[in-house]
């Protein structure tokens, strides 16, 4: 591997810049850097290597070598914290100088080995690739081959400690994080602080659980919190009550301010499907009314609210007409609202309510 860093012509040294020299300027000077290392490189990767000098390469080829040489580093780097880090401290957890107990172990470790896993296999694949290269090979189905495995490691990774990005769109609603009320026990306000900051101790958290990840009530999908709060089968009757106390309350706000109300009103839309909208809103003696409809959801993206309104205006603009001859109305707005499911209020929200 450090033979092939080294012999290096000039043109494919400049077309090596943008990606692998940026590869490997964050993992040289790594003590996990098994370029560094020689003994520890991959015997296949360097009789690969070694067998085709690099002027005979095609361009495709040396592309690929370099993609095989950054994967094969990584790998040894995964691999050196497996043996040498990893491996030692399990065995040092049964001992009585352990450095980290299981619970530890698991929180750092416990994604590791599939992520382990499943970067060998592509590498060997992809050295395979390299050993038997044919032009037309195709790269990309190595990596769409392992791409859902990938995926599902990263994402564990990723959410963890992902607060919602609504939290700061509308800082009054999280006046509970610095104050707890009365509302909520200390027990329920320690988790309330966990699910805020996404780490509830769920199955898809890494290190909780080796073998399993799918949520131990449904066992349909990843038990994650989105799952939990939003999605899971076993808790469809609070999310109904969630649902109805934050319809509830608009409605209820609303009329305090002279609106009426008709909340969970059937109608019919141009197509003749029947749709139910949460509530019809008419301003005190206007002919123009709205279509509200509040939806809890865990916030993924900063673009989320705006898309629920429009999702939900595609939903419901078809009823329209219907409602304009029902209620006698000149014109009607429809106002898709979301709310966080973590009691996030996003702006969006906020807006809604600024304007009445
Ligand atoms: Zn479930």
């Amino acid at each position: 591997m450090s033979r092939l860093v080294q012999i290096d012509s000039p043109a494919s040294h400049k077309r090596r810049s943008s990606v692998s020299d940026a590869a490997m300027m964050s993992m040289s000077g790594s003590f996990l850097d098994c370029t560094t290392s020689p003994e520890k490189q991959s015997d296949e990767v360097e009789a690969v290597t070694s067998e085709t000098p690099r002027k005979i390469q095609s361009p495709r080829q040396q592309v690929f070598m370099e993609l095989v040489q950054t994967e094969s580093n990584y790998v040894g780097i995964l691999h050196t914290i497996m043996s040498m880090f990893k491996s030692p401290l399990e065995n040092m957890s049964e001992s009585e100088d352990y450095l980290l107990n299981n619970t530890e172990l698991k929180i750092i470790f416990g994604n590791l080995p599939p992520i382990y896993e499943v970067h060998k296999q592509m590498l060997e694949e992809l050295c395979w690739a390299a050993s038997h290269w044919k032009e037309d090979f195709s790269i990309g189905n190595v990596f769409l081959k392992y791409l859902h495995v990938l995926h599902k490691c990263l994402n564990c990774l990723e959410n963890k400690g992902k607060v919602s990005s609504s939290i700061k769109e509308f800082t009054s609603a999280n006046k509970w994080i610095r104050q707890p009320d009365d509302s909520l026990t200390s027990s329920e306000w320690r988790l309330a602080l966990k699910m805020t900051a996404n780490v509830c101790p769920l199955l898809a958290i890494p290190g909780r659980s080796q073998d399993r990840n799918h949520c131990h009530r449904c066992v349909s999908e990843i038990e994650t919190l989105g799952h939990v709060l939003g999605a899971c089968p076993f808790s469809e009757t609070l999310q109904n009550s969630r649902h109805y106390r934050i319809r509830s309350m608009i409605a209820e706000a609303l009329r305090k301010k002279g609106f009426t109300v008709h909340e969970e009103v059937h109608g019919i839309s141009q197509e003749g499907s029947c749709r139910r909208i949460d509530m019809l809103a008419i301003p005190p003696g206007s002919t123009s009314a709205y279509i509200i409809d509040p939806s809890v959801k865990f916030k993924a993206q900063e673009q989320q609210p705006a898309e629920i309104h429009y999702e939900k205006c595609r939903i419901y603009e078809p009823t329209v007409p219907f409602y304009l001859e029902k209620y006698h109305l000149t014109s009607i707005e429809v106002v898709g609202l979301m709310v966080g499911a973590r009691g996030t209020i996003p702006r969006l929200f906020v807006t809604f309510c600024k304007k009445f």
